[in-house]
């Protein structure tokens, strides 16, 4: 990982965006910076040099993962550290400016951190700098995305063998996460998602006691962390045989993924993308049930820019990683997803979690 290019990246963009110092709290941000994966660190970036912060849990972890920082050991709060070290520095000379993370900052964090400056330095949220720069992913991340995904498609070889009516949905998801450990996962991108019959119309119907009844659709979404990057990928079954209705909404579904996938490019906004989708869902009558957006970008974190959805004017790029995931949901009745991850390619995008999509009746 090219830590030291990410670092000097910003470094570059402090006087653009009139901050002399930046301070990263954001934990999937202070990785990317720095490489530190553990839970408790900010890094403070200025144009002369990033220093790094953490507590004495974590001497031997930070001296093995982070790099192109100074690492000091604190007996406090990071970021409180970080803000120490910052306002002690400034004492004889005009205030400076210091950003924060405001996601990633709560208020009472941003009121320690203001009595600690104490007028000397401006306190001010930063712009998105680093989400901005996380959006297109470079070789090594799209290496590691393509990883975790790999390890992920077992795991619906898995559901597959063990969806049956009369399971409960904890333990198909309890069997595809203990395969995802043994092969290596950090853990799940998000708690497994197995909703079947009229819990499949539930859009996050994490795994419950309920049972797979004797027919109806099974929706699978899931994925994994794989040295830190995140897999997603969404299957949809059919328990026992699939009435006309539920395969036309299936075949709906279907379409109106391929025919985004089918639009994703360099150019593009993330709002067309939404609309292909859409569009076909609208000639089927489903449009109104499709309730979410058509699918957001991923890395380090499972939910990243962009976001594809209406009124999205972020335009694609090469190097972009999102996922494709339409869906419908009948109250009361059914629901159906399916989900790719995708990356943007100078000539359109290329399909990372390809696998047939007929729908599977078990
Ligand atoms: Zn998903
Ligand atoms: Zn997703």
């Amino acid at each position: 990982m090219d830590h030291a290019g990410r670092q000097r990246s910003l470094q570059a963009a402090l006087g653009e965006n009139k901050l002399d110092a930046f301070l990263v709290t954001h934990l999937p941000n202070v990785r990317y910076l720095c490489g530190f994966t553990g839970s408790a660190g900010a890094l403070l970036i200025r144009e002369s040099g990033a220093t790094f912060f953490t507590d004495g849990r974590y001497v031997a972890q930070a001296r093995e993962e982070v790099s192109g920082a100074r690492i000091v050991i604190v007996r406090k709060a990071p970021a409180l550290a970080a803000a120490e070290s910052i306002a002690a520095l400034r004492r004889r000379r005009v205030a400076g400016r210091l950003g924060i993370e405001p996601q990633a900052v709560t208020v009472g964090q941003r009121e320690q951190i203001s009595a600690i400056l104490r007028g000397q330095w401006k306190l001010v949220s930063a712009p998105p700098l680093l989400e901005r720069a996380r959006i297109v992913k470079d070789k090594d991340e799209i290496r590691l995305i393509r990883e975790a995904i790999e390890l992920g498609a077992g795991l619906f070889k898995i559901a597959r063998k063990k969806i049956r009516p009369g399971i409960r949905e904890v333990e198909v998801a309890a069997a595809m996460e203990y395969q995802a450990r043994r092969e290596g996962a950090e853990g799940m991108s998000f708690s497994t998602i197995i909703a079947a019959g009229k819990r499949s119309a539930m859009v996050h119907g994490r795994a419950s006691e309920a049972r797979i009844p004797r027919r109806g659709f099974v929706v699978c979404d899931f994925g994994v962390i794989l040295k830190g990057y995140c897999s997603d990928r969404t299957r949809t079954v059919h328990a026992g045989s699939a009435s006309r209705i539920a395969r036309q909404m299936y075949a709906a579904v279907l379409e109106a993924q391929q025919a985004a996938i089918a639009s994703v490019g360099p150019g593009v906004s993330a709002a067309e993308v939404d609309a292909a989708a859409r569009k076909v869902l609208r000639r089927h009558h489903l449009a109104r049930y499709f309730t979410h957006s058509t699918g957001h970008g991923l890395g380090l974190e499972i939910h990243e820019a962009p976001r594809l959805a209406f009124g999205q004017t972020q335009r694609l790029e090469a190097g972009m990683v999102i996922t494709i995931e339409p869906g419908a949901y009948i109250p009361g009745k059914q629901g159906v997803r399916i989900e790719d991850v995708v990356v943007v390619t100078s000539k359109g995008c290329e399909v990372l979690t390809a696998t047939d999509k007929e729908l599977i009746i078990i």
